[in-house]
């Protein structure tokens, strides 16, 4: 019996032990290391004080490319019995103004930049045909002639200042950073998940939280250990990795045959990495992906829905905060007579805001919003949350250039094949890209040669190597 440990309970690692399950069914058993007291990590679904009103206070949405072709995330959440909306949104507010389609682009900004945009829309569909956005293989990323370029510099591009901004706007809170600080082709991946046809965006009804706690749910052979966080791993004189892990004021030691860190970028560096060349080979791997983007939240709870005459979207950006994405939280999820709007500051903004006062960022907030809007929302006003999420995600998703798939989830093959590595940070930093990693971490672990032996995929599921072949 084949012993894995996997240390992280977000997604990544709830998913890693799903996968692990079922493609290796009876001959292996996981132990699951998380930090904190839950599991789901920045999958976040919280309520109000004082009314219990839910919101996503983390993980906004799930993209949905079900339509272009198979959708591994899409099969899982079925798979899990989850139910999923759609949500939608057009709506833009551009200096002051709120732009609710085309027509009223054309009315307030003029022929001239509506053709701007449109034209750079086109170029960008262009630059990235649906079937391409779909792979997406590393090779492919690399020969991409907007790779080496930034984003900043394709931006720059359009001539039309309010077109510029327009698209500077649509594109920053799904980004997380400045378009000076990641490639123009992660630019462009983003800015086409906005035009028809590629991607559907999605929640997961009773909460985006659902997910992971379908994920434990459907965990039956792997033993989960909360509120003990990894400190320490270490590689024993007979090839097995020993994992030292806090418990209560303690620290606790375990022997496994292999080990998945499921972690986002910023935790790598908060465990000890027990030989020299373990510490090397990890201090590279998290060197080549060093590009820290930053999230706040700002969720508030109003009387009422009161922008609903105005603005009818489950979400609309918001030309604040270098560009943000506001979510109508009380659109997707049932609010009764009250409205949340949820505020997704990203980049540069989120960074410095992150030293303000949650009182402060709650005024920010309300004041960023259109006129039209502003007195109604102070009128109805009840409660403001704020969720920090600092160096969270990843600015450069894949590293510059992108890696190539296999390195970036072993990183010491020849003196310790026994560790892998699953993160969105690999892929697009979004669920799905954990859930593809987390595919081909445990695709990895049969190729192990110590384990390939041990190690049974079951017949009865999809084949266990399946998801490596399509990635190398
Ligand atoms: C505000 C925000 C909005 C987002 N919106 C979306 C979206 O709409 N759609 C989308 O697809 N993606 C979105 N993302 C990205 C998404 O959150 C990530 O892709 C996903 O959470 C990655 O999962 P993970 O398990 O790698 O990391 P996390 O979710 O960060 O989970 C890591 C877990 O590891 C635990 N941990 C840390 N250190 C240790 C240790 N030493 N030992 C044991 N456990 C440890 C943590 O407590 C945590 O539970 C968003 C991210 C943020 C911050």
């Amino acid at each position: 019996m084949t012993k894995i440990a996997i240390i992280g309970g977000g997604p990544g690692g709830l998913m890693t032990a799903y996968l692990v399950e079922r493609k290796y069914k009876n001959s292996c058993r996981a132990t699951l290391f998380e930090a904190t007291d839950r599991v789901g990590g920045k999958i976040l679904t919280n309520r109000f004080d004082s009314v219990p009103v839910i919101y996503e206070a983390g993980v906004a949405e799930v993209y949905d490319y079900e339509k272009i072709g198979p959708d591994p995330l899409r099969q899982l959440i079925g798979e899990l019995g989850l139910k999923t909306t759609p949500i939608d949104g057009q709506t833009i507010v551009l200096n002051g103004k709120l732009l609710r389609n085309e027509h009223e682009i054309g009315e307030h900004c003029g022929e001239a930049t509506l053709r701007a945009i449109e034209d750079f829309r086109r170029l960008a569909a262009a630059m990235m045909p649906i079937e391409t956005w779909y792979e997406s293989l590393w090779q492919d990323d690399n020969e991409h002639p907007w790779a080496r370029r930034t984003c900043e510099e394709i931006l720059s591009e359009v001539v039309d200042p309010t077109a510029r901004k327009f698209l500077e706007v649509a594109v920053h809170s799904d980004l997380a950073t400045e378009p000076h600080l990641t490639s123009g082709l992660n630019g462009l991946k983003n800015l086409v998940m906005d035009v028809p046809g590629y991607v559907r965006q999605c929640s997961i009804d009773g909460g985006m939280e659902m997910l992971p706690r379908a994920l434990q749910q459907n965990l039956i052979r792997t033993r989960l250990e909360l509120n003990a966080p990894v400190v320490r791993v270490d590689k024993n004189r007979n090839g097995s990795y020993r994992i030292s892990f806090r418990h209560g004021r303690g620290i606790e030691h375990e022997d496994f045959d292999a080990v998945v860190i499921a972690l986002p970028h910023n935790w790598l560096t908060s465990i000890e990495w027990g030989s020299k060349r373990l510490r090397r080979a990890m201090t590279e791997h998290i060197a080549y992906y060093d590009r820290p983007a930053h999230y706040l939240r700002i969720s508030i709870l109003f009387r009422k829905p009161f922008w609903r005459s105005l603005i009818t979207d489950s979400w609309f950006m918001l030309d604040a905060f270098g560009g943000c994405c506001v979510y109508d939280e009380s659109a997707r999820h049932d609010a009764g007579e009250y409205g949340v709007l949820g505020w997704l500051v990203a980049g540069s903004d989120a960074l410095s805001l992150v030293n303000f006062d949650d009182r402060m960022l709650i005024n920010r907030a309300i004041e960023s919003l259109p006129d039209e809007l502003y007195e109604e929302a102070r009128e109805h006003f009840i409660e403001g949350k704020v969720h920090r999420w600092a160096a969270a995600v990843n600015a450069q998703p894949g590293g510059l250039p992108v890696r190539d798939t296999r390195s970036a989830h072993s990183p010491d093959t020849e003196e310790h094949p026994g560790i892998f590595i699953v993160g969105d940070y690999l892929f697009d930093s979004t669920l799905n890209g954990v859930f593809d990693s987390a595919n081909f971490a445990t695709d990895l672990l049969h190729s192990m040669p110590l384990l390939a032996d041990d190690l049974k995929p079951d017949p009865g599921k999809k084949s266990a190597t399946c998801f490596l072949h399509s990635y190398q």
